[in-house]
Parts: C-alpha cells; sequence; structure tokens
C-alpha cells in the first residue's frame, strides 16, 4: 500500500494547485480524480467563457495567456493540463475515491481502483457532480438534461430552460442564436442579478424584442415526451417541447462529506466546519479545499478566491509535520 504525506481528492483547479504546491514543498502527494484533468471544466459548455480574467485564474503565478480579456473553457484546459503535465504532477486520473477512513493518527483511502494510506487528506471535490433537481414527474426522461454542452443540438428545436442565473441565460442566448426556440421558465420575477453584468443586458433585449420567451414567477409542475406544463401567475400552461435544460445549480455532494466525518451547519446552508486559517476540518488532518468550502452557498467560492486555499493548506500541514 503507498503512504503518502498527503491525499488530494479532485484533479481540478484547487486540488492541482495543491498537488503543485505539495511538490514545491518536498511532500509526497497523490491527487485523485475521478474524470479526466479538470473533470468539472471538462464537462462544462463548450464555448463557455470566465467572468474572471486570466491573471486571476492562474495558480502559483504561473501565467495563463489568453487571448481574450476573459478566457474560454478551452483555453483554461489546456492551461491547467500543461500545469500538470510540465510540472509532472502525481495525478491518478480516471479513479474514484469511495471512502476515507481515519485510523488512529493516518487515514486509510479506499478508490475504484487501489488502497492508500495518508498522514493527511485535502478533499477538493467541487460541486458540479450533483445537479439540484426540479423534482417533477417527467425528470428523468431522455429529453431532460441538468448540463448544457453545445447549441447546435438543439438548432431548430423548441427548447425550454428552466433557470435564470448565468448557466441557464449563456445556454438560452447561444442555442437561440443558433436556431432554437427557446422559452425560459424563471422561477423569480426577473433575470438572476448576477447574470455576467456584459450579459445580463443581451438576454433581457432578446426577451423584450420577443425573441426568447420569458415565463417569470413560474413553476414546472410535469414533462412528458412532447410538452412541458408549468405554473404561472396565470394558470397552469402547457408548451409544446422537444428538449428540456434544467440549469438550477449544482450542490456539493454532502453525504461524501459527512461519511469523512465533517460537520455541516444546521441551516441551509451546509457549511462544512473548518479553520479558516488553516483549512482543517473538524477532522484533524483532513483539509478542505477550492468550491466546496462554500457548502449550499455555490456563488461564494471560486477559482479566482480559493486558489489560496494550497499554500495555506500546505503550510498548516508542514508545520504539523515538523511537530511530530
Ligand atoms: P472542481 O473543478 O469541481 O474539481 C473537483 C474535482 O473533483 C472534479 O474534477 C471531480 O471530477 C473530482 N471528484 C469529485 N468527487 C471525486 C471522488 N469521489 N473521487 C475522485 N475525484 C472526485 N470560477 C472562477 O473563478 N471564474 C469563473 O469564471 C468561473 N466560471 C464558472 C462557470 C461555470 C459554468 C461553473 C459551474 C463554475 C464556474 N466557476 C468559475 C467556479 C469554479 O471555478 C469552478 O467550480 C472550479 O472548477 C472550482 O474548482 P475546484 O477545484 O474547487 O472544483
Amino acid at each position: 500500500q503507498d503512504n503518502f504525506d498527503i491525499v488530494i481528492v479532485g484533479g481540478g483547479p484547487i486540488g492541482i494547485a495543491c498537488g503543485l504546491e505539495a511538490k514545491k514543498n518536498g511532500l509526497s502527494y497523490v491527487i485523485i480524480e475521478k474524470g479526466p484533468i479538470v473533470n468539472s471544466l471538462f464537462n462544462y459548455p463548450i464555448n463557455m467563457q470566465f467572468f474572471s480574467s486570466s491573471e486571476k485564474l492562474e495558480i502559483d503565478d504561473i501565467p495563463f495567456i489568453s487571448k481574450e480579456a476573459k478566457p474560454k473553457r478551452n483555453e483554461a484546459l489546456e492551461y491547467y493540463r500543461r500545469i500538470v503535465t510540465s510540472n509532472n504532477l502525481n495525478i491518478n486520473l480516471f479513479e474514484k475515491v469511495g471512502t476515507v477512513t481515519k485510523k488512529n493518527d493516518f487515514f486509510e483511502i479506499e478508490t475504484d481502483k487501489a488502497n492508500y494510506l495518508a498522514k493527511n487528506v485535502i478533499v477538493a471535490t467541487g460541486f458540479y457532480d450533483l445537479p439540484n433537481k426540479i423534482n417533477v414527474q417527467g425528470e428523468e426522461l431522455p429529453k431532460v438534461s441538468h448540463y448544457y454542452k453545445d447549441p447546435h443540438f438543439y438548432a431548430s428545436q423548441k427548447l425550454a430552460i428552466v433557470g435564470a442565473s448565468n448557466s441557464a441565460i449563456d445556454a438560452a442566448l447561444e442555442c437561440w442564436r443558433k436556431g432554437a426556440e427557446v422559452t425560459l421558465i424563471i422561477r423569480g420575477p426577473e433575470v438572476g442579478k448576477r447574470v455576467k453584468y456584459w450579459v445580463r443586458p443581451d438576454i433581457i433585449n432578446r426577451i423584450e424584442e420577443g425573441s426568447i420567451k420569458a415565463y417569470y414567477n413560474a413553476n414546472v409542475t410535469s414533462i412528458s415526451p412532447t410538452t412541458l406544463t408549468i405554473n404561472t401567475p396565470k394558470g397552469a400552461i402547457v408548451l409544446e417541447n422537444d428538449f428540456v435544460l434544467a440549469l438550477t445549480g449544482y450542490r456539493p455532494n454532502f453525504k461524501f462529506l459527512q461519511d469523512l466525518g465533517i460537520e455541516l451547519s444546521q441551516d441551509n446552508k451546509k457549511l462544512p466546519s473548518y479553520n479558516p486559517e488553516t483549512m482543517e476540518s473538524n477532522v484533524k488532518g483532513l483539509f478542505l479545499a477550492g468550491v466546496i468550502c462554500g457548502g449550499m452557498e455555490t456563488h461564494k467560492w471560486f477559482i479566482e478566491n480559493s486558489r489560496i486555499h494550497a499554500p495555506i493548506i500546505i503550510n498548516s500541514i508542514k508545520e504539523k509535520l515538523k511537530q511530530v
């Protein structure tokens, strides 16, 4: 069984930042990632553009050169992949961590391929694996998806998009521009306030001119292979429909955290418990890094403000190892 100073669960930007920092500090580590390098980014919409400028996505001050002020998904894939390959980071891909069990002063990590021992574990598993369900009849139909990839697929189709924040609005505009007939189903009274400031006027104008239809204060009540039924202030409406994109956000895998013994706040934020000075959770030797730290508040942490977790954690682990 391999024995490491640190096992890092998740090979997203922040897991990679932790691996790089561990390597620079001479600690033994392995990053275990269940998909390809930066799996979440790989699964983002193919034309996705970050809201952050490229220098704010940099890790360890390694320059991220982008043609535009705000990089696209494929540029970010290049950037993070090159960090892994040119630094020869120790990363195991397509390997999923199942359980992490604390045994006295070390951890036993069990994956679908192997077992590991580690003095410390960093959980950097993000939130993109579990979509927030809308919990209506028909949600399991093959025409319904919680992930949006490519607008071409929806050309000349009646597409309903549920949601009003960045993912939903980006998808609505792109698909409309590729010839889909787009209807937005918005739970609140307006387009989300956090929609990127340069995108918000675009969607509002498209709605006002009638190019994209929007129902406000509306909820989906059921989905059939050819229709979508919504509840609006004016009563129930049945829409003809070919595809549904339910882009209602994502959530961390809370069960995974709880199984590790991490306490969550009792309110609906479900904030995992950790010391912000060290990023150590309530379980000694188990650290949290990246967007997972925000619990249900998935807008709170992003690459920009959570890349700092890597040096904080590696410093506290170094201090700890010195004391032993
Ligand atoms: P992730 O990148 O989600 O990485 C977690 C990794 O853990 C994944 O690769 C996953 O496959 C892996 N994993 C999960 N469970 C296991 C397991 N059991 N075993 C092994 N591996 C596992 N942030 C910005 O700063 N700027 C932006 O412009 C921006 N735009 C965004 C746009 C979208 C559409 C979304 C969804 C998010 C955006 N974010 C942005 C937020 C943030 O950048 C991302 O969520 C980022 O990927 C977070 O990095 P992370 O390393 O914390 O988590």
